[in-house]
């Protein structure tokens, strides 16, 4: 299925209306992070993040991997959903749940594992909430022959074993966030004994644990880059449209980080597709009611350089209901 599968990854950036706030090293900061992101990302994920070009050749070798995990997903319609709710409107959805870790989120890890492969590194860490993308990171770390560390938050690893059991199958190690491995880790278990854990500090603790050892972190949904690696998406559902002769006139994504939907949306934005776009948020985690858009740190420790987003504040913390950060 190779040649069903795009050759270029869309990039959004040079078709906004006007330039994306770059990433910002905080002020007064001794270090800059920014440099950082040099030492921690695969260097072609650092060019990528960076390019304003439209297009990105797709590399054979991640083509290949895409098709062997099932890519193109396929595109199905929801009848039976369009006779509950009674409506003359025809629903089609992409079934990004039919890859093997169950979710979109291996199409961003695909391509990352293999950067960092090709940068002669022998592991890649990262965080993860509910497990979709640390279950991603494994499996495609293993798929290119890395070791991987997978920092999962504390309450996610005691409430979801399943994905932890996953993820050790793809052979990585999973670690409770706060863990005792890291600096960070242990300064927050000293102030919070017990502590639950949460995304942004699991984050800090992958990063600092790939620097140590030289290896790569992998992005799970904080910078640009993941929304073009996702864009896989939307090119497919582009062509798979237009042989079903279907125009959408609405296409709706639910937003966790925004990746599969930017990554389902942004290339219909990019080929003048006049369609509503429609991005449905969690009322527990309430960024587009309620959220300011403003510079502000992705992860605990402040490590990452500061982007500006539509931020809830670093001290958020949504309720347990919500397994947010895949
Ligand atoms: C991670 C995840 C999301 C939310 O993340 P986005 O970056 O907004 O796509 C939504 N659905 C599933 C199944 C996920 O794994």
């Amino acid at each position: 299925m190779v040649d069903l599968i795009p050759e270029y990854w869309y990039n959004v950036i040079p078709d906004l209306p006007e330039p994306l706030p770059p990433p910002m090293d905080p002020p007064g900061g001794a270090d800059s992070s920014i440099g950082l992101l040099n030492r921690i990302l695969p260097r072609a994920v650092l060019e990528h993040q960076f390019t304003v070009e439209r297009w990105t050749k797709i590399p054979d070798e991640v083509r290949e991997a895409y098709a062997n995990f099932g890519r193109p997903t396929s595109v199905i319609r929801a009848r039976r959903l369009e006779e509950r709710i009674g409506t003359k409107a025809r629903i089609y959805y992409k079934y990004e749940g039919a890859l093997p870790t169950g979710s979109h989120k291996l199409n961003a890890a695909i391509p990352q594992a293999y950067f960092a492969a090709e940068d002669g590194a022998e592991g890649v860490s990262t965080e993860t909430g509910a497990g979709q993308w640390g279950a991603a990171v494994a499996l495609a770390a293993r798929f290119y022959g890395l070791q991987s560390s997978i920092f999962m938050v504390r309450s996610s690893y005691e409430q979801k074993r399943e994905r932890r059991a996953l993820m050790e199958i793809f052979g990585a190690e999973v670690h409770p966030s706060p863990s005792e491995l890291t600096g960070f880790g242990r300064s927050m278990l000293a102030a919070e004994p017990g502590s639950p854990g949460s995304l942004g500090a699991a984050m800090s603790e992958a990063i600092e644990y790939a620097l140590a050892r030289g290896w790569r972190y992998l992005v799970g949904s904080v910078l640009d880059v993941v929304l073009m690696y996702q864009s896989v998406i939307g090119l497919e559902a582009l062509a798979q449209m237009e042989e079903l002769g279907e125009e959408p006139s609405l296409i709706v994504g639910c937003v966790g980080g925004g990746s599969n939907f930017a990554g389902m949306a942004y290339p219909f934005m990019g080929a003048g597709r006049k369609a509503r776009f429609l991005a449905v948020g969690p009322r527990e985690v309430p960024k587009f009611s309620a959220g300011r858009y403003e510079y502000d740190f992705p992860d605990s420790a402040g490590i990452l350089p500061m982007v500006k987003m539509l931020t809830l504040g670093r001290s958020f913390r949504p309720p347990p209901i919500y397994s947010g950060g895949g």
